[in-house]
């Protein structure tokens, strides 16, 4: 089986899943019945053993709980890791600078985290036919340490990463705001399992962490909360809090994402020499 496998069997369920569509009952207003959440998913490989995936604990602090593949699931093979890009009619319902989140990309952020653990559930069947496959972000022995006293961007700290196994995988490299720029873009959700099945690895076609990212500035300059610094650093307090603020008027709901859109990376890999061109793409 190869990640072309993956897209195809992830790209089918998601062209005929009602979950990728906002139910109406769900939906925040009228027009957003039936909205698209999705389009074509995207997947990468890597094998269980791959020195880039056993590293990453060793190379941040962040990681230091991350368990291996071996780990969760003795015998394994491959990692799978796969970008679900949210849809050009989400992405472009919050590229407005108001600062107020789409009620469309709300729909993306809870709705569609649901339909990316579907996504994943039936990709994990699917393989399951034939092989073991765990789904770390949902298996019962996930858990994410909390330690009060370490600075902001080391506080959190998951035994796994779905940005992390995803740049091992070879999806993407990380974004100003710690996203990851995937050949799709940074607009979307990332999942992942591990299997005993042998899944061809796909190459990496980069050697630094934030090789896609062109530091444009762009997504500090979309952030309404004055989060991300134009030194890397994001203050996650302030992005809570503005995630938060939906839901004041929807309790089930919460979100932001206003970095994520009107910035060169939000579907596609920027060029490089769109870096001085300040608000071009806004
Ligand atoms: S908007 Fe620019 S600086 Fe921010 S993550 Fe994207 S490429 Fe990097
Ligand atoms: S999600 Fe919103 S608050 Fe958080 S960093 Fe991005 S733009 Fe800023």
């Amino acid at each position: 089986m190869t990640a072309a496998d993956i897209e195809s069997i992830l790209g089918e369920w998601m062209k005929n899943a009602p979950e990728n569509l906002v139910a109406a009952e769900r939906a925040l207003e009228p027009g957003l019945a039936g909205l698209r959440i999705y389009d074509d998913p995207i997947a990468c490989a890597c094998a269980a053993d791959d020195a880039c995936l056993l590293s990453l604990a060793d190379n941040d602090a962040a990681n230091v709980h991350l368990m291996m593949p071996e780990e969760w699931l003795p015998g394994a093979r491959s990692v799978v890791s796969f970008f679900f890009p949210l849809s050009e009619e989400i992405r472009e319902s919050n590229r407005k600078k108001d600062g107020i989140v789409s009620l469309a990309w709300l729909h993306g952020r809870i709705e569609g985290q649901a339909c990316a653990e579907a996504a994943t559930r039936f990709l994990a069947a699917e393989i399951g036919k034939a092989a073991d496959v765990v789904i770390p972000t949902t298996d019962e022995r996930y858990k994410v340490h909390v330690d009060r006293d370490a600075p902001p961007q080391r506080r959190y700290s998951p035994n796994w990463s779905e940005r992390h196994v995803a740049y091992a995988a070879g999806l993407g490299t990380f974004s100003m705001p710690g996203g990851l720029i995937t050949a799709r873009g940074v607009a979307g959700r990332i999942g992942s399992i591990v299997t005993t099945a042998a899944i061809e690895p796909t190459p990496r076609p980069y050697e630094g962490v934030y090789d896609h990212c062109i530091r444009c500035g762009a997504c500090a300059r979309r952030c309404p909360a004055g989060a991300i610094s134009e030194d890397m650093t994001k203050d996650n307090a302030r992005c809570s809090a503005q995630l938060d603020i939906a839901r004041e008027k929807y309790p089930a709901y919460y979100g932001c994402g206003k970095c994520q859109v009107a910035v060169p990376c939000e579907s596609r890999i920027p060029k490089r020499r769109e870096a001085p061109a300040h608000n071009a793409s806004q």
